[in-house]
């Protein structure tokens, strides 16, 4: 694969029926190139949502004017007001699908100790809970019945 550096597209080229692109002329160092192709993709990029604001007196610290500065656990600089995902910004962020769920369970566990100071620090977790420990009987009963029909088969 050959990639061309500080380069950009002048203009296409269609074929003679006008149905595909076929040469894209590229502009490199103020010299015009044209280039043969089978497919353009062109990447757009992506347009960030800046429409989240607060009441003029309420002003959690930013960073570059848009990220929500988290103080530690997903709390902002204003107390009661926490973020997730990748509105939030601290050392060492991974800011992929998989970080925003960690985020999450911290602002919201964050959030629930908020509302109630008493509440626990930690939220429960699916295998401690009572409900998940009567299904997995009900499932491990199911699986078992379906094992003996195995040994007699
Ligand atoms: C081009 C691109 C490719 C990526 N590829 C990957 C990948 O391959 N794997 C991966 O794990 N991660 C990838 N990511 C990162 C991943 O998409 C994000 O980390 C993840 O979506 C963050 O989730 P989020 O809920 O914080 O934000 P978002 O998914 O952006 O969701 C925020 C939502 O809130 C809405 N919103 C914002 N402001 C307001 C408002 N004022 N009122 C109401 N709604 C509002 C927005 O419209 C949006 O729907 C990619 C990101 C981009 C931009």
């Amino acid at each position: 694969m050959q990639i061309k550096l500080h380069a950009e597209i002048q203009s296409f080229v269609p074929n003679d029926k006008q149905t595909a692109i076929e040469q894209v002329i590229i502009s490199q160092n103020g010299q015009a190139t044209p280039l043969q192709v089978g497919e353009v993709l062109i990447c757009h990029g992506f347009n960030r949502e800046e429409s989240l604001t607060f009441a003029d007196d309420i002003k959690p610290q930013r960073k570059d004017e848009y990220y929500l500065v988290s103080q530690g656990q997903c709390k902002t600089s204003v107390p009661g007001i926490f973020g997730a995902g990748d509105i939030i910004s601290y050392d060492d962020k991974v800011s992929l699908i998989v970080g925003t769920f960690q985020d999450a369970v911290l602002a919201v566990n964050n959030a629930k100790m908020y509302i109630d100071p008493q509440a626990s620090q930690y939220a429960m977790v699916s295998s401690h809970n009572e409900k998940f420990k009567e299904k997995n009987i009900a499932f491990t009963k199911e699986i078992l019945s379906h094992r003996s029909n195995w040994l007699e088969f």
